[in-house]
């Protein structure tokens, strides 16, 4: 990455493939897997950039939150590197590098809203600057990611959930199906362990139309999201809503926003696909800023399993 903007060259390993036989992600399996990948990755994306390690001038690596195991093998990694090159290592807040997936495609532009929607996260932030934001609102149970994966479970589809609900409540003609929201007063906050409850429920009377049961399911969770966003917008009048995280690339999620965007006149920014989920380009963007205003790791600074937001 140059600039905080310009991609030079990136690449991605996934092991979804593996933890989809269990259904879920294996801690223990995601730990292997990184160690197995890591050096790999690194020699990949320097080929492929024609840079060597001694083009480099940082390094930026995911420090929390996430598995240990998964997070050890990164920032290790990137510690020995720095030191081996003597350059600084910078430790990266991963919700908030899903935020700056939205920088590798334009300057950013401020205040803003930002809207984080991943597989263990949903929060609601209002974005000051770069490196400045506060807290608005976020679940206080299941991530909306969380929701299409434990709704997908129990229509037995298969793992990352969110996808093949989207692509089954595409077939879906009647959509006369509903799930409820949680109604949680005056607060900017989220629940979605209540869908999960409703949806088993409905799949009981109706497990002869899945597809309108996903869709039930995702507009429930959509839903929930324009409500919240509508919310804040009416606190904080700005111009701008950025979205990011798994859950970002939902393109019924995508077009409600854009609606309410059309509605509200405001810029809806949603990261290309490929930058919704997790990748190392949106760390490599917020590592870069981090790196310009002189933040780095310590020498006996480690991986933050548990890493909030604020
Ligand atoms: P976190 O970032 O909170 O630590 P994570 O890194 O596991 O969690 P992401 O990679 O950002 O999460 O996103 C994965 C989540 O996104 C999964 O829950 C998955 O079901 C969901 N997801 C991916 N694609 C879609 C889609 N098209 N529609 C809905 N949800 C989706
Ligand atoms: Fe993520």
């Amino acid at each position: 990455m140059e600039d905080g903007r310009h991609l030079i060259a990136t690449t991605l390993s996934s092991s979804a493939q593996i933890h989809a036989k269990y259904g879920g992600v294996v801690p223990e399996v995601a730990a292997r897997e990184h160690a197995l990948a890591i050096l790999p990755v690194v020699d990949a994306v320097l080929t492929e950039s024609s840079l060597t390690l001694q083009d480099l001038d940082a390094i930026a690596v995911t420090q929390g939150p996430g598995l240990l195991g998964a997070l050890l093998v990164g920032v290790t990694f990137a510690k020995t590197l720095g030191a081996a090159l003597n350059i600084p290592v910078i430790g990266v807040h991963h919700l908030e590098a899903h935020l700056y997936a939205n920088a590798l495609v334009d300057a950013l532009h401020f205040p803003a809203l930002a809207l984080l929607v991943s597989g263990g996260h949903t929060s609601l932030l209002l974005w000051r600057d770069y490196l400045q934001w506060e807290l608005l609102g976020e679940t206080r149970d299941d991530a909306a990611g969380e929701a299409f994966d434990k709704g997908a479970r129990i229509l037995g589809l298969g793992y990352p959930g969110g996808p093949e609900i989207e692509r089954l409540a595409r077939q879906a003609e009647k959509k006369s199906l509903h799930l409820p929201i949680a109604n949680l007063g005056d607060t900017l906050d989220f629940s979605f362990s209540g869908v999960k409850t409703a949806t088993q429920a409905l799949w009981k009377d109706h497990s002869d139309e899945p597809e309108e049961v996903a869709y039930a399911l995702q507009q429930a969770v959509i839903k929930a999201l324009v409500k919240n966003v509508e919310k804040a917008l009416n606190r904080y009048p700005v111009e701008h809503l950025y979205v990011a995280g798994g859950v970002s690339a939902n393109q019924a999620l995508a077009e409600a926003l854009r609606h309410l965007g059309q509605v509200r006149n405001i810029h809806i920014h949603i990261p290309p696909t490929a930058y919704c989920t997790d990748n190392a380009a949106m760390v490599a963007a917020l590592g870069y800023y981090l790196w310009q205003a002189g933040k780095s790791m310590g020498p006996f600074e480690g991986p933050h399993a548990v890493f909030p937001l604020v």
